[in-house]
C-alpha cells in the first residue's frame, strides 16, 4: 500500500491519503482508486495522479 499527499475534501486542506487499488476497476480504461484520509478515514474514489507515468508495461 502506498500513500499520497491529496486533498481531502473533509478536512479542507491536503493530507496523506492511503492508496488502494480498485480490483474491479483495475482493467478498466479508466482506473480509479480509492483514497483513504489519514486523518478522518473519509475514502473517496479519484483518478490517479499521473496515469500516463504509471502505466508502463
Ligand atoms: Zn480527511
Amino acid at each position: 500500500m502506498s500513500t499520497e499527499k491529496r486533498f481531502c475534501d473533509k478536512c479542507m486542506q491536503r493530507t496523506e491519503h492511503d492508496v488502494v487499488e480498485d480490483p474491479e476497476a483495475i482493467y478498466t480504461y479508466k482506473r480509479r482508486r480509492k483514497y483513504v484520509c489519514s486523518q478522518c478515514k473519509h475514502s473517496s474514489f479519484k483518478r490517479g495522479l499521473r496515469p500516463s507515468a504509471e502505466s508502463v508495461y
